[in-house]
């Protein structure tokens, strides 16, 4: 799922203190999962950012709004009503519900509250691990399953640096050695002689070295 955190309350007070109403809304996807853009998080923003010590003069009246999605065009012009004396609207999705919501609502700012982080799992309570980088080309059948584009610092599809060492990853003792992982995982699954197969050169234009990407039919008409 998409991970994001709560950008600093300073930066967010100035970018909405030249606003007078100012709507926060909260996304019921991928954000209110981790905790940082869901309904709870929009009302405690609102609490927050009411405080005056973020403002020189006035600040803004906050109203929040909830939505499943904001990632969905159709779905925020179906059921999204924002009150009509809004000023600017403060957006709790990630960056793809961002600037779907700047597209819907035309001249109205739209502002993000959060900074979109990575693809990850909660892999403990509370802590979320980058897990894809939806390269477009998954390579996951032939690595038991551990991505090593994601997870070794240098991308390597075919074993590990010399800087693997006891396990861990050379750039942090607190990393796994992604490449340790994939060969303790076949060993696991007595799939070893993955381990020999050699990849070939990755064909990267799946991932977003072209450009931004697009996946599924267009029904817009020419
Ligand atoms: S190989 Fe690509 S698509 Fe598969 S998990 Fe890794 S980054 Fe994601
Ligand atoms: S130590 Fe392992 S995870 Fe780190 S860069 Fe080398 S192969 Fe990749």
């Amino acid at each position: 799922m998409i991970v994001a955190d709560l950008k600093p309350l300073d930066e967010i007070g100035k970018s909405v203190s030249q606003f007078r109403k100012v709507s926060i809304v909260a996304c019921g996807g991928c954000v209110s999962v981790c905790l940082s853009g869901g309904a709870r998080s929009a009302d405690a923003l609102a609490r927050e950012l009411s405080h005056p010590r973020h403002y020189e003069f006035r600040g803004p009246v906050f109203h929040t709004i909830s939505i499943q999605r904001q990632c969905e065009r159709d779905f925020i012009e179906a059921y999204l009503n924002i009150p009509p004396d809004t000023e600017a609207i403060l957006s709790m999705a990630c960056g793809a519900g961002v600037q779907t919501m700047a597209e819907s609502f035309g001249t109205l700012p739209v502002i993000p509250a959060l900074n979109t982080t990575f693809l990850g799992s909660l892999d403990e309570p509370g802590l979320w691990r980058e897990k894809c980088q939806g390269c477009g080309d998954c390579v996951l059948a032939y690595t038991g399953g551990i991505c090593p584009v994601t997870r070794c610092a240098k991308h390597l599809l075919n074993g590990p640096c010399g800087g693997s060492s006891q396990g861990k990853c050379e750039i942090s003792e607190d990393i796994d050695c992604a490449w340790q992982l994939i060969v303790d995982r076949l060993k696991a699954l007595g799939r070893l002689d993955e381990y020999e197969r050699l990849f070939p050169i990755k064909d990267w234009s799946s991932d977003r070295g072209g450009g931004p990407r697009s996946s599924g039919v267009s029904r817009a008409k020419d």
